[in-house]
């Protein structure tokens, strides 16, 4: 069975193809904003003029064609709703030109499903944290539930606001991963952690504060080990508490090697697995989806629509 998945929530457009679940292409473009924050209407139409440019690629890559296509999947959300829309229609015009199914995807479960394939590892709590998102999940009973979550932004969109406020463009997070390991001097950052969640408005206030009497080098130091030190914290609980035995982190903000680290020591000292995921399929990813969509092919969905604020857990789980 093929699938092509498109994935198009934010700011990356991505068509991949899987086939009986094994991925065969992985094709994306990123929307880089000319100055500031994403501005979602722009975001839609980069994906839009880039679609069909991708898709040729991404079944080229595949060797396939789209009349062997058997079922279509697409990010339903959450995201931008401008970008949802673009990947929906996209989606829609193929469906209705092929005459074959069409399945919408939960965008976060799509990262946690490759996340395990990818890893091997069965049943891990998975640290989530990209642009907007940030959440701690573990698999119970026919859900991904969210053991803890930020209460305000993502960790991907503190560390690209912090990268504005500093003169580095969006995505941010390669540049402040960089200054980082030249950081030195320590700067005290409110470390917030509520309950199970975690908070970072906060943190991004006192950084702002500090920008003018401090070096770059030492303010993405300190932003790196306090806000990861939080998430590290946040996932150790998860795992002791859920009795998980291994730690999987997903989406942009894993291409990170200080993250990985910690994440693998904590893992080391509790006795528990950690595996680093490839960089190509923990960030926005059109294979993620089709791997999604491959899972739920025999799903009877009857809404369709872009949903702006879908969370992962309101997902039945009906394959594992
Ligand atoms: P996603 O929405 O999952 O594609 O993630 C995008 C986010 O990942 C953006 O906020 C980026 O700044 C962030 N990001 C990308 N690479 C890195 C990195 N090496 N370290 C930290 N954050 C990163
Ligand atoms: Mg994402």
């Amino acid at each position: 069975m093929n699938i092509l998945g498109i994935e198009s929530t934010a700011h990356t457009f991505g068509v991949g193809v899987v086939k009986d679940g094994e991925v065969l292409s992985n094709e994306r473009d990123t929307y880089m904003p000319k100055q500031g924050g994403i501005i979602p209407y722009e975001a839609a139409t980069h994906h839009y003029s880039l679609a069909p440019g991708l898709i040729k690629s991404a079944l080229q890559k595949a060797g396939v064609y789209l009349k062997d296509i058997d079922l279509f999947a697409f990010s339903q959300g959450p995201g931008l709703l401008p970008c949802l829309k673009a990947g929906f229609q996209i989606t829609r015009f193929l469906s209705n030109k092929f005459g074959k199914k069409m399945v919408g995807v939960n965008h976060c479960i799509a990262h946690i499903e490759i996340a395990r394939k990818s890893t091997k590892l069965p049943d891990p709590v998975m640290l989530y944290v990209s642009g907007g998102n940030t959440q701690v999940v573990t698999y119970s009973k026919g859900r991904y539930i969210i053991f803890g979550e930020t209460q305000d932004i993502g960790i991907g969109n503190l560390i690209d606001k912090i990268g504005r406020r500093i003169g580095i463009p969006f995505p941010a997070g390669p540049r402040i991963e960089q200054l980082a390991k030249s950081g030195k001097n320590y700067i005290k950052l409110p470390y917030a952690i509520k309950g199970m969640d975690v908070s970072f408005s906060g943190m991004e206030t006192a950084i702002t504060r500090a920008i003018p009497n401090h070096r770059s080098e030492d303010l993405c130091f300190s932003l790196q080990e306090t806000s990861f030190a939080m998430l590290i914290e946040a996932s150790e609980r998860a795992m002791a508490y859920c009795k998980k035995e291994s730690l999987v982190i997903t989406g942009g903000v894993a291409a990170n090697d200080r993250l990985n680290e910690m994440g693998a020591i904590m893992c080391k000292e509790r006795g528990a697995k950690f595996v680093r995921m490839d960089r190509s399929l923990s960030g926005d990813n059109g294979a993620m989806i089709a791997y999604t969509g491959y899972l739920m092919k025999d799903y009877k969905q009857k809404d369709l629509t872009p949903k702006p604020s879908y969370r992962t857990d309101t997902v039945e789980i009906k394959y594992r």
